[in-house]
């Protein structure tokens, strides 16, 4: 129910851009909210992703709410749990904590043009109606597995790197590992010392970046604290890194090329048989795959417990894993690190918007929105971290800022209109989205498959220029660009 002038808000997610949202609207007057979480707690992918090693690779001073700066981060590239904690800390602290339905997944939500409001529906049966729908849902919280002959055949515990399986004991274990991309980066070093034998399956090596990683030492977290600008200083130092690394993508592709020769001194220095540094050497350009950042994966490859096996898989067996040469592999565990159905969005949940017309048949052909956030024909919907609005350089964080301020000039707007729903013109979103392609097609995403594109190899996902770019877009919501109705 709406209070007053004030509309309802629903939002689907208790990530950091749903909890990130909630405050935003809360902190601007909006109290009627609640959080739907399908979980039975808050955190999204770093309540998800609990594997050995699960850390953030940017830096937590910028990967944090502006206006949450923790002082004591343990390290400049904090792990889960302090990241984790971090988010529970800033909802209790907001007062967002007691809007959240924990054990909430939601299955559907439909527009009704009579009364202009959204009904959303619940796994247990439950309808809520409400002015606003906000999605907040994330881009990688469905884990994908690669399809495999006989994978459900293997005899020994198997399970992916999002949902690891903490009681399966590896030491001692030969253990089949299927993925290089971020996740599997930082739990191959966590586990090579323990397992008696690693095979890695790479399909693609990964350009890794050395990490300039450090522990915040007591002194450093009283300068924090006592002098804030400080840590602003080391916020803003990699924002601008990361802009500038952004730069690379389409304008100057000379700033690419050196952060390719940044990796490739890395992998040189770290590996020196000349057999795995031929297995390590990407051919393919920097940024077209996700550049991962590491200062122990190479030295963990060079163990004389692991193998890099670069032969296509062919199938899964009770006993292991063969590859395309006939070889069989036997294992113990396989763990697969083979990332997330990330070009899918809103799945599955069923949308239907303004006379009916259904969200996955408008994007059929793949995901699109207004700055990925507002789609024609379903008013009063929203998105965070929606289609096209992730990074390959920056925070995320600061990405979902820009889209809560965005959003929540929205709802301003409509508790100013009380009685109409926003609606972004097609028009409008149709041109949004031709530059956008026009942009994209300049990018290396192109060159590579990735959970960037989906399967007829359009971009759904990433942003083609800076965190800043986009914020600068998005600071002020233009009513010219909606139809209020
Ligand atoms: P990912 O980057 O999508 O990597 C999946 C890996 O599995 C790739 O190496 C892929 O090979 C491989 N793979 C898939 N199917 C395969 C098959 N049939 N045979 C062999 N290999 C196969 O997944 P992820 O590592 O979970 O990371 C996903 C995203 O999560 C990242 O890009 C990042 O945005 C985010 N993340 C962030 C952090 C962080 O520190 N900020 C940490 C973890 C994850 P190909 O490359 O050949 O396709």
């Amino acid at each position: 129910m709406s209070t007053g002038n004030r509309p309802s808000v629903l939002i689907i997610g208790a990530g950091f851009g749903g909890i990130g949202m909630a405050i935003e609207l809360r902190r601007n007057g909006f109290h009627d909210l609640t959080i739907l979480e399908r979980a039975a707690d808050l955190g999204g992918v770093w309540r998800e992703n609990t594997y050995p090693g699960a850390a953030c690779d940017v830096p937590s001073p910028l990967y944090s709410f502006s206006f949450e700066p923790k002082p004591d981060w343990p390290q400049r590239y904090s792990g889960r749990d302090a990241i984790h904690a971090y988010l529970r800390g800033v909802a209790q602290r907001n007062g967002v904590l007691d809007t959240i339905r924990f054990g909430a997944e939601v299955t559907a939500a439909e527009f009704d043009d009579a009364s202009g409001r959204w009904t959303v529906r619940t796994t247990d049966g439950t309808a809520r109606t409400v002015d606003v729908l906000i999605s907040a849902v994330g881009q990688l919280s469905r884990p994908a597995l690669p399809d495999l002959p006989g994978l459900d055949t293997f005899a020994g515990p198997a399970f992916h790197s999002a949902t690891w399986d903490h009681r399966v004991e590896l030491s001692g274990k030969r253990v089949a590992c299927i993925g290089t991309g971020a996740s599997a980066i930082q739990y191959i070093p966590e586990i090579q010392p323990k397992v008696a034998q690693l095979t890695l399956f790479q399909r693609t090596p990964a350009w890794v970046i050395p990490k300039f990683d450090t522990d915040y030492s007591p002194i450093q977290h009283t300068l924090f604290a006592r002098l804030p600008g400080a840590l602003l200083v080391e916020r803003f130092g990699w924002w601008a890194i990361a802009d500038f690394v952004s730069l690379g993508l389409v304008e100057f592709p000379a700033i690419a090329r050196l952060v390719a020769k940044i990796a490739s001194r890395h992998l040189r220095k770290q590996v020196d048989d000349p057999a795995l540094l031929a297995k390590l050497t990407p051919d393919y350009p920097i940024g077209c795959k996700r550049a991962l950042f590491s200062n122990d994966y190479y030295p963990a490859l060079t163990r004389p417990n692991v193998a890099v096996e670069t032969t296509a898989i062919t199938e899964v067996r009770p006993e292991g894993v063969r590859t395309a040469d006939g070889t069989m592999h036997e294992v113990d565990v396989i763990i697969y690190g083979t990332g997330f159905k990330g070009t899918e969005f809103l799945w599955p949940m069923d949308i239907y918007g303004r006379a009916g017309h259904k969200l996955s048949d408008a994007w059929s052909e793949g995901a699109h929105a207004y700055y990925g956030i507002a789609v024609p024909d379903f008013p009063n919907l929203f998105l965070v971290y929606g289609p096209n609005t992730n990074l390959s350089a920056g925070s995320i964080i600061y990405m979902i800022e820009s889209q809560t301020r965005y959003i929540r000039q929205a709802v301003e707007l409509l508790a100013q209109r009380r009685g109409h729903c926003l609606e972004v013109r097609a028009d409008k979103e149709e041109q949004f989205n031709t530059a956008l392609q026009q942009r994209l097609a300049r990018t290396p995403w192109n060159f590579c498959t990735s959970w960037y594109r989906n399967a007829a190899g359009r971009i759904t996902n990433n942003w083609p220029g800076s965190q800043t770019s986009y914020r600068r877009h998005l600071r002020k919501l233009d009513p010219a660009d909606y139809t209020l109705t």
